[in-house]
Formats: structure tokens, C-alpha cells, sequence
């Protein structure tokens, strides 16, 4: 079966084929407009995604070397999202599916995040656990099957994402900051400043108070020394990675412990960041565990990811009907 899937839920328009489970094509374009605002701004996104939709679409048909006709179903990213990113991306896979006579398959970002582990080899087996560290979302999710998935454990605040993007506003680095300070914590001193861990039960995380943290302690520095943060740049943000990866393999190490599960996954945005991705390396050769990183293109929002999900769902051939609408907030 060939797969077109779209993904429109935040600032990156993406259009991805999949041809019997194997990704074909995946255009993505990012939106740089948001970069001046330090953050997205909603009616922008929405209308670049106007912009955009139709030449990624046709590219991704080159990619894939396949013409309309050769496609069996319409994946769609229905939200957890930006109501109006997302309604352009359903809007267009419905007149899409409607003119071609094609079903459409509806999938959850989230989930989709989790399932871009099933693009390549070697892909986990389940029950696994999977940190989704995203922009929006922090959660230990308990995978039991494509689409048997339990949270166990999430953020009450900020989502991971977010501390990084927060933090690189504080420090002045352009939207999303998260990136960017990964880039100068590669140069800088991990344990140069210390901040302090938030004290959450269970499974459960908090990423505001180590936000607040940051802004104090600069804020103090600076004081003394208005040049700090050029002065430490690398040192800052080296310390805060530090930080914010301790606390999410903290409760990653007891969620693993308390459900005896040693296939442990990382998805989302934030999985790309080097000093994540090594400590969890490293926490893999000291507890045993086999550890699935996702590749670089698949960590971040993407339509190849929509695109698998699409396909295990066109399996099952689990359909929706012309009447369905974006969900901004949805279920898990
Ligand atoms: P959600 O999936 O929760 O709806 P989103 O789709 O906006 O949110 P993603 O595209 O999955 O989120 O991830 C974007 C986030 O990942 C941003 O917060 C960005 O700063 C962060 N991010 C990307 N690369 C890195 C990196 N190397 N280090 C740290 N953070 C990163
Ligand atoms: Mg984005
Ligand atoms: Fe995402």
C-alpha cells in the first residue's frame, strides 16, 4: 500500500510516502518566520502552512516517484496541535481523499512521535517505555502495542522542549532555542553551575521551577557582571542540559525499575539533543537496558512518522469519515 501523510500541528509543514512500511519520501519545511518572536506565532503558522502545503506535496510526490493515482490511503496529523496549523493540513487531506476517493487515516501526534521507532531498524519490541520529550509534551509513555499506549508518568508544567526553548530566550539565542544551546554545550562545563532538581512524585515531572531558577541566577550574575551570560554562554548552557537530562533519566531509571522493562525509547523533539542521547547510552551499559534512539530526521515533527502510523492503521484498516475536525487537544 502507498501512504501520503501530512503533518501540519505546529511551524513545520511536512508530507512524507510510505510504500509498504518503508519511508519513500519525507519533505519537511520549517517556518524561520517564528525565529524574531521568540516563540510561534499561531496565525503565521497557520498561514505559511497555506503557503507551503501544495509544493511540499508535490515534492514529496518526486521524491517518492509515484503519481496520485498510485496512492491508497491519506494519513493526517489531527491534532494534539495548533488549531489553525493543524485545520490546514486536515482541510487539505480531506478535499485530498475526497477527490481521489481515497480513506483517510486520522493519527495522534503523539503517538506518531513514539511510532517513528518503527521506520528503521532496529525497531523495539513491545512492552517497551518511551520518553516523548517534545515541545509541548513530557511523557513516560508504557507501550504495549501500535496502538496500546498508557502514560505513566508526565510533566505538571513546561514541557522539556520548552525548558530549553525558555532558557534560550533568558540567554537571548533565537526561537527554538534548544538546538542552539545543545551547540554550546558541547564547548562548556556540565557542572559550572549547579540548579536545583524539582521534588515530584511517581512518575511525574516539573520543568517551570528549574525555568525560574535560571532567569534568577542570571539575573543575580548579572548584577555583578553585566557581560555573564557572553562571558559563560557555554558553560550556561552545558550546566542546564545537564540538568534538564538528569531530571528526565531520573524518573526514566525509576519508571523502568518499577515496570521491570529494559527496552527503553527515546521520541520527540528533544531526543536529538547530543547530551540526552549520550547519557542514555550510557545509562544503557550500566543497567542493562537496550536503548532505541530515534535517527536525527525522525526526532522533530516530520510526516514520515505520521506516515507509519498510517500504515499499521491501514492494516487494521481503521478509517475515518469525511466529517472529522482537528482537535487542538486530544486524548491519548
Ligand atoms: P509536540 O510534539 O509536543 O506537539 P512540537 O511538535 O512542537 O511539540 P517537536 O517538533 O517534537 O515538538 O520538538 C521541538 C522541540 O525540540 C523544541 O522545543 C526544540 O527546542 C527541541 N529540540 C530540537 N532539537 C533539540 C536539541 N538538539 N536539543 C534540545 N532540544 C531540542
Ligand atoms: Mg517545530
Ligand atoms: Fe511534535
Amino acid at each position: 500500500s502507498v501512504i501520503l501523510a501530512i503533518e501540519s500541528s505546529c511551524d513545520e509543514t511536512s508530507v512524507a510516502i510510505c510504500n509498504n512500511g518503508k519511508i519513500t519520501a519525507n519533505v519537511i519545511a520549517n517556518q524561520t518566520i517564528h525565529q524574531n518572536y521568540g516563540g510561534v506565532i499561531p496565525e503565521l503558522a497557520s498561514r505559511v502552512h497555506q503557503q507551503n502545503i501544495v509544493p511540499v506535496i508535490q515534492q514529496a510526490l518526486i521524491d517518492a516517484k509515484v503519481s496520485k493515482k498510485d496512492i491508497n490511503a491519506v494519513a493526517f496529523t489531527r491534532g494534539p496541535g495548533l488549531l489553525g496549523s493543524l485545520l490546514v493540513g486536515v482541510s487539505f487531506a480531506k478535499s485530498f481523499a475526497l477527490a481521489l476517493n481515497l480513506p483517510l487515516i486520522s493519527v495522534n501526534h503523539m503517538h506518531a512521535h513514539i511510532l517513528a521507532h518503527f521506520i528503521d531498524d532496529p525497531k523495539p519490541t513491545f512492552p517497551f517505555l518511551c520518553l516523548t520529550v517534545s515541545g509541548g509534551h513530557t511523557q513516560i509513555v508504557l507501550v504495549k502495542d501500535y496502538f496500546d499506549m498508557e502514560i505513566v508518568g508526565q510533566s505538571l508544567d513546561d514541557a522539556a522542549g520548552e525548558a530549553f526553548d525558555k532558557t534560550a530566550k533568558i540567554l537571548n539565542l533565537p526561537y527554538p532555542g534548544g538546538p542552539l544551546i545543545d551547540q554550546h554545550a558541547k564547548h562548556g562545563n556540565p557542572l559550572a553551575f549547579k540548579f536545583p532538581e524539582p521534588q515530584i512524585k511517581n512518575l511525574d515531572y516539573s520543568f517551570s521551577g528549574l525555568k525560574t531558577a535560571i532567569l534568577y541566577f542570571i539575573r543575580a550574575q548579572e548584577k555583578e557582571n553585566p557581560d555573564f551570560i557572553a562571558e559563560n554562554l557555554d558553560d550556561i548552557c552545558a550546566s542546564v542540559q545537564h540538568s534538564i537530562v538528569h531530571i528526565l533519566l531520573n524518573k526514566l531509571k525509576k519508571a523502568a525499575a518499577l515496570y521491570q522493562i529494559k527496552d527503553i525509547a527515546i521520541a520527540g523533539g528533544v531526543s536529538a539533543n547530543t547530551g540526552l542521547r549520550t547519557a542514555l547510552a550510557e545509562k544503557a551499559t550500566e543497567l542493562n537496558w537496550n536503548v532505541y534512539i530515534p535517527a536525527f530526521e525522525y526526532c522533530t515533527d516530520n510526516a514520515a512518522m505520521i506516515a507509519i502510523a498510517g500504515h499499521y492503521k491501514y492494516i487494521n484498516k481503521e478509517f475515518v469519515g469525511q466529517d472529522i475536525a482537528p482537535a487542538s487537544r486530544m486524548e491519548f
